[in-house]
């Protein structure tokens, strides 16, 4: 994974920016670089055509002050839920960043959340142990989550399609995104392994490849992103409620055996990566989060990624993130 240099110096400059202008400033400068590919690998093999892809980001706004969102019925169950959990947890448990004071509420009205279902019809990204595309795991999951952030009062939350091939669909995407004016971007992955750790098996009498050694959820973020640090807070809520769930995150992008598709892990406990090159996180204009649910090429896992329970409890986990990172009293208090 290379770093460049000119975006840590971009990131001096423009450090002393209010957001607005930062974001402007970032829009300007990114407009006027080449086009880098990634040479990170597989996962956003964004580059590649037969595993899986980049992921995109997500923005948050800063300091809309607002009400609070309606509750409804769906809003109030995750909420209990989630009071348990913290009631388990302690309040050592939470990352310093996640308590740490937003700008302000946000109006979950006016809150645009883009979620971009990762890969396309024509470029379908990871294939899954049984056969099955990876983008329409995506499809599906991102969805559920749209259906729930709905419920709970984010009328502006937009489901990104895109199409056409890979790499170019990555640029469209993050164009997409900022045409959108989105406050935040989610961009919903399925994961899989570097070919080199494919085994073979036969699936329904078709010749199929699995791994079966990792699992689990991965959050990744790119210090790229002209907003860095508020998309780091929404990776680390979107990551606690993943592990609040019960579910463990994959520990094999901080692990030597990936090479290049190593990462550094940036919250230990929880499951953070950094990922510079993803496209989609560094080239958007809001802050922005790619989320790698589960592994579909593990067959244990793809079983889970494919039960409506499971997909349930992941749109459930991104929901709470999202109400969190909109008001942080609320994973303090639970809904009012
Ligand atoms: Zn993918």
């Amino acid at each position: 994974m290379r770093r460049c240099e000119f975006f840590r110096v971009l990131g001096g400059i423009v450090a002393g920016f209010r957001p607005r202008r930062l974001v402007m400033v970032a829009i300007a400068v990114f407009a006027l670089l080449p086009i880098e590919a990634s040479d990170a690998g597989w996962l956003p093999d964004l580059f590649k055509t037969s595993s899986k892809q980049a992921k995109s980001p997500k923005r948050a706004k800063s300091a809309r002050q607002s009400t609070r969102p309606a509750k409804s019925a769906k809003h109030r169950a995750p909420a209990k839920h989630h009071a348990t959990r913290l009631a388990a947890l302690g309040p050592v448990a939470l990352p310093p960043s996640v308590l740490k004071p937003a700008a302000g509420k946000c109006d979950p009205a006016t809150f645009r959340i883009v979620l971009d279902v990762g890969h396309t019809a024509e470029s379908e990204g990871a294939i899954s142990a049984r056969n099955v595309a990876e983008f329409a795991f995506n499809l599906r999951l991102a969805r559920l989550i749209a259906e729930r952030l709905k419920a709970d009062g984010f009328a502006e939350t937009r489901l990104l399609l895109t199409e056409g091939k890979a790499r170019p669909s990555l640029f469209k995407r993050v164009a997409s995104a900022n045409n959108l004016r989105a406050d935040l971007l989610l961009s919903i992955h399925h994961d899989s392994v570097p070919n080199k750790m494919l085994e073979d098996w036969e699936f329904e009498g078709k010749k199929s490849h699995f791994s079966d050694r990792f699992s689990g959820y991965s959050v990744f973020v790119s210090r790229e992103n002209p907003d860095f640090e508020t998309s780091l807070r929404f990776a680390e809520l979107t990551a606690k409620e993943m592990k609040a769930q019960g579910l463990h995150y994959a520990v094999q992008y901080s692990l030597p055996i990936m090479g290049s598709n190593q990462h550094p892990l940036l919250n230990k406990d929880t499951g953070v990566y950094r990922y510079d090159e993803l496209i989609v996180l560094r080239k958007t204009a809001m802050p922005a989060v790619l989320l790698e649910a589960g592994s579909i090429i593990n067959r244990d896992e793809e079983l889970q990624m494919d039960s409506p329970e499971h997909r349930n409890i992941i749109a459930g986990g991104v929901a709470s993130a999202v109400q969190e990172f909109c008001d942080p009293r609320w994973s303090l208090l639970g809904p009012l």
